[in-house]
This record gives C-alpha cells, sequence and structure tokens, in this order.
C-alpha cells in the first residue's frame, strides 16, 4: 500500500538536520520508500494527504512506561517511588488488589494519551502483559511489551514467572510493530541472582531485549556494595545484562566513573527527567554519558506521580534541568535531546539502523505539528531543533502514523474509543477502591 505525505516543512532528522520546505514522503507498506523537496507543482490526488501548513518529524519514543498505572494515576502525589519504602507504601497497596480485567482499560487510556501527544514507539513494564498486549495491537502504536517479573526471593513466585514471561514472549514471536520482551523490576533489591541469569537466559533464547529498572536511588549501589565489594553497574556487566538491549530506566544515581562499562553496549541509560524532580532525587548525567558514548533514551514512567506522557514536556524538562544541575547553558543541546527521544530511543529499543529518521528504508513512524503551534521566531533565528524541544506542545501534535497507519488525524485517535476507555477506566478505579477498603475494613475488623 502506497501514501504521499505533503508538508510545508519536514524535518529528517538526519545528521545534517535536513529540512525540506515544502518536502513529500512516499511510504509503501509501512516503510519509508522516498523523501524528497517538492519542486515542481505540489502533488495531489487519490493516495496524497497534504498537511499544508504543518511540520512533520519522526514520532518520539517513550523507552520507559507503565500503561495499566493510568488506573492509579496520581496516588503516589507527595511520594518518592524511587525508594523500596515509597514502592512498597504506595503502588503495592494498590497493586494487591488488581486483577486482570482492570488492566485493558486503562491501557487503552494510556495509549491514547501517548498517540495525542507525539509518541509512536513505547516500552512497557508492568504485570498482565498479555492483558497489555491485545489493546496495545488495536492502539496501533509500536511497542515492546515487557512481561514484568517481582520474585523478591520467592522461589515459587520466580518459577512461575519465568514460565508466564517466556509463555508471553513466545506468543508474541515474529511480530515486528509489537514485541514482548522481559521485564524483572528491579535488580539486586527484589531479584536473586538465580532470576537475573533465568531472565538474562530467557531474553538471549527469544532474541528479546530486558527492561528493568536501574540506580533510581542510591539503594542499589550501597546493596552491591555490601553484597560484592563492587557498584551496581560492574556486577551487571560481569552477568552479561549488557550484552542485549536492555532499558535501564532511571540511572539518576549511577556513578560516573562508572559509565564507560556501558559504552558500546546494547543497554540505554533512560532517563526520566521530570520524576526526578517529583521525587527530589538527582537527575540522570545526561552529559557525561553522552560524552562516555553511551546509548540515551528517554521515558515518562508511570503516571502516578508523573501525571501525564508528553515527551515533550520531557525533553523541555531534561535540556532546563541539565542546565540548572550544571550551571551551564545548553549542556545538553536541543540537537541532541531530540536525537535522544527519537533515533536514540529506537536503538535502545532495538529498531533499525535508519529509524527515527525520515529517510529512505525506515519504518514510517511519524507525527505533524500545525507550524502555528510551533515556536515563532523570526526565520533564522532560532534552530528548528531548539524550536520543536522549548517551543512546541505535545498537545499541539495534529496527525500520527506508525508503520504507514494513520493513528490519529486532526487531534482525534482513529484506533482507540477514548471516551469509552475513560468511563470504563472510572468503573475500574471505584471497584479497586471498593476492594481496599472492603480489605481494610476486614483487617480492622480481626
Ligand atoms: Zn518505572
Amino acid at each position: 500500500m502506497t501514501e504521499i505525505i505533503v508538508a510545508d516543512q519536514v524535518y529528517l532528522n538526519d545528521d545534517a538536520g535536513t529540512v525540506l520546505s515544502p518536502g513529500v514522503i512516499e511510504v509503501v507498506d509501512g516503510v519509508i520508500h522516498s523523501v524528497s523537496p517538492v519542486t515542481g507543482p505540489r502533488p495531489s490526488g487519490e493516495g496524497v494527504t497534504d498537511l499544508g501548513a504543518s511540520l512533520v518529524m519522526p514520532g518520539l519514543v517513550n523507552a520507559h512506561a507503565h500503561t495499566p498505572m493510568s488506573l492509579i494515576r496520581g496516588v503516589a502525589e507527595g511520594h518518592s517511588l524511587l525508594t523500596m519504602e515509597g514502592f512498597l507504601a504506595v503502588l503495592r497497596t494498590h497493586e494487591a488488589h488488581l486483577t486482570p480485567e482492570l488492566v485493558p482499560a486503562s491501557v487503552a487510556v494510556s495509549c491514547a494519551d501517548m498517540i495525542r501527544h507525539g509518541t509512536t514507539f513505547f516500552a512497557d513494564q508492568y504485570f498482565f502483559a498479555d492483558e497489555i498486549a491485545p489493546t496495545v495491537q488495536r492502539s496501533g502504536l509500536r511497542a515492546r511489551i515487557g512481561w514484568g517479573i517481582v520474585e523478591l526471593g520467592d522461589d515459587t513466585a520466580r518459577a512461575r514467572e519465568l514460565a508466564a514471561a517466556a509463555a508471553f514472549a513466545e506468543s508474541m514471536a515474529g511480530g515486528t510493530r509489537v514485541q514482548g520482551w522481559v521485564g524483572p523490576h528491579a535488580y539486586f533489591v527484589d531479584n536473586t541472582p538465580e532470576a537475573m541469569e533465568a531472565e538474562l537466559a530467557l531474553a538471549k533464547r527469544l532474541g528479546t531485549g530486558l527492561h528493568v529498572h536501574f540506580s533510581t536511588s542510591s539503594e542499589e549501589d550501597d546493596w552491591c556494595m555490601a553484597e560484592y565489594g563492587k557498584p551496581a553497574l560492574e556486577v551487571l556487566r560481569e552477568t552479561g545484562m549488557l550484552d542485549v538491549p536492555t532499558i535501564l530506566a532511571h540511572c539518576n544515581t549511577v556513578p560516573v566513573d562508572q559509565l564507560p562499562l556501558l559504552a558500546g553496549t546494547k543497554a540505554a541509560l533512560t532517563v526520566i527527567p521530570s520524576v526526578a524532580m517529583m521525587s527530589g532525587v538527582p537527575a540522570a548525567p545526561v552529559r557525561e554519558a553522552l560524552d562516555a558514548g553511551v546509548l540515551v533514551a528517554l521515558g515518562s514512567d508511570n503516571v502516578c506521580n508523573n501525571t501525564n506522557t508528553d515527551l515533550f514536556e520531557e525533553m523541555r524538562i531534561l535540556g532546563k534541568l541539565a542546565a540548572f544541575a550544571s550551571h551551564t547553558p545548553n549542556h545538553v543541546t536541543p540537537r541532541e535531546i531530540l536525537g535522544i527521544a527519537t533515533r536514540g530511543g529506537q536503538r535502545a529499543l532495538d529498531g533499525g539502523p535508519d529509524d527515527g529518521q525520515l529517510v529512505a528504508g525506515a519504518v514510517a513512524d511519524l507525527i505533524a505539528i500545525p507550524l502555528s503551534e510551533v515556536s515563532r521566531g523570526p526565520v533564522g533565528a532560532q534552530s528548528v531543533e531548539a524550536a520543536i524541544v522549548y517551543g512546541t506542545s505535545g498537545a499541539s501534535v495534529s496527525h500520527s502514523m506508525v508503520d504507514g497507519q494513520w493513528l490519529m488525524t486532526d487531534r482525534q485517535v482513529r484506533t482507540l474509543d477514548v471516551a469509552d476507555a475513560l468511563s470504563q477506566q472510572q468503573r475500574d478505579y471505584d471497584t479497586l477502591v471498593s476492594r481496599m477498603r472492603a480489605a481494610a475494613a476486614e483487617e480492622d475488623s480481626v
């Protein structure tokens, strides 16, 4: 199937930062066949979508999300979820009452949020992955869904979770747009060495990746120093975890002198700057990671204390936080930030070498934004990358295409019934709260 897209500006996101004004993109069977400037008459007719005065650019990649947690959006406000204490006190109390049927509507809400704000590819990590996958398939988004594993040293739980993760990833094998990954919640503090080895073996056998929280706070390094006499990243390297695509979510407290261990590996330092800010912890060392040749990606994390999945906002916060913390303007440049949110994310999620750009051979994952809503400085005064990162809101994205399919046109999500999902999510939340109240009352009566 062939589709032609025309727009006043097409930002290729290639090494040269090329902008075609106007440009035309030819998509064949979900892949970009050609991209070129419009030199003669503007193409029109059947199969042509003319987006007019819009900027077309590659879609953004959210390398760390937990889509079902839209069900408990906001419940962790005022808490840090980056410590074991916060995780157990807030999240586990809700999750203890979560059952599979409460998952799909919230996944739909999260997917619609991501589509609405310009994300075209994301990595999920949560329990109930087999309940997540059908809704993600329907959404049209590209995704790597990590089967969440929390075994907490329990042999029975470990065996059960590993078998379930294997069955899930195998059931997704052969898919290109949506794949199953292995998603241990975290290493060390809630995962035994036996579980880590088994998870790695599973990822290698199935040719998938690992998705894990890492260095969210200094707890992990402290634990590894006490247990192994060496930092967590060194232990990870020795186990072989860095030899497969591995999302290391957060990395707030990775020691800078350890970063060279990540250089040239398939592991991605995945930064979630707004969660670091909300939790009052240091932000991941992005500048130092880039300088060390480390693959860097961007995520949104859960919405329990981040409340949204707008990667334009994450890009903006990444840049401002890096400058603020280092007392250095442009410590991470807009060009680098955009690269992290596009090409970096694609590489982190095992995308093709050209993916994340609008060039021949890349996947046709793209978004459009009306030029009137991209920062409007005088022509030549501001780079297009700065205009995108600092002068554009995710809410301004008007169109989204993944794999050659339109997921959103004129700000209407076409693949999901958002109103229906929101209504169902409310009913699901009411069910969850009534279960929590009943359990508390029962406990009180004992
Ligand atoms: Zn997370």
